[in-house]
């Protein structure tokens, strides 16, 4: 059964949605990943665990051609960042969901894989919701948020907290289990974030166990002269394999978890 979306007939698409497929769309950035990692790191890492996903419930869902460019303006200091500005990429990432829409898919879920997306890519699904007036499902979710990758995460990380953030472990394991061909795990550098607990970030373990969760992002170059927070250092192919195949089977759980959500109707009061 054919599960890309690309490579099928426009009948096929028509037949898919009508038969309740859920439309996976994966969403990334180019953007510096420290001294040993390529910029199309979350593309590869986004693509690599949406396409395993989907490949294995074909009955289940579509794979919707990838948004590459993402929202990356505090990464310009380092080269190879492309960003598209905030509204462009929210507006753009609606369009194509609302297209989706237009075809009949009832439930979309957009992977994120930049972190800087989640709260752009959380707006473009409310307004896809919103502009269906509550008739679809559009729901977002970064892969390392997905339930499979924290508990893995927690039982096979090495480095403590602020290890697995942007380029760190997590990251640099999963480029490491995909293509490990371009990884230069001898530029791999341990470099950590100068922020007090409440605005420190880790992909796995999510807020400071003494902080806020507050939200401050300052230009990456002020926090960072290699690109990377986290350690890579503590990388392994192993370890990338392993929490692949927990991000994979996250999001195939995730996928039959929204196809069973029912679609309540609106009930306006006025
Ligand atoms: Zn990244």
């Amino acid at each position: 059964m054919k599960y890309r979306f690309a490579e099928m007939i426009w009948h096929e698409i028509r037949d898919a949605s009508q038969a309740g497929r859920i439309a996976v769309l994966p969403v990334a950035t180019y953007e510096d990943h420290g001294p040993h990692l390529p910029v199309d790191t979350d593309v590869v890492l986004c693509t690599g665990i949406c396409e395993r996903a989907v490949q294995r419930i074909p009955d289940q869902a579509v794979l919707v051609p990838p948004v590459a460019h993402g929202y990356s303006p505090h990464h310009m200091d380092f080269h190879g960042t492309l960003t598209i500005t905030w509204d462009t990429f929210i507006r753009y990432v609606k369009d194509v969901c609302c297209s989706l829409a237009h075809h009949g898919f009832e439930r979309i879920l957009i992977v994120n894989g930049h972190g800087s997306n989640a709260s752009p890519l959380d707006l473009a699904a409310r307004l896809t919701v919103l502009e269906y007036e509550g008739r679809i499902h559009c729901a977002s979710v970064s892969h390392w948020d997905l339930r499979r990758a924290k508990d893995k995460g927690a039982q096979l990380r090495s480095s403590d907290y602020g290890g697995t953030s942007h380029a760190g472990e997590y990251e640099t394991s999963l480029y490491l289990a995909l293509k490990p061909e371009l990884v230069e795990m001898d530029r791999a550098v341990d470099e950590r974030s100068p922020m007090s607990p409440s605005f420190r970030t880790d992909l796995l373990a999510g807020t400071h166990p003494e902080g806020s969760a507050a939200r401050l992002v300052p230009y990456w170059s002020s926090q960072t002269g290699s690109g990377v927070m986290g350690d890579a250092t503590s990388a392994t192919k192993q370890k990338g394999e392993a929490w692949l195949e927990a991000a994979v089977s996250g999001l195939v759980d995730l996928v039959a978890e929204l196809k069973a959500q029912p679609i309540l109707p609106r009930r306006d009061q006025h």
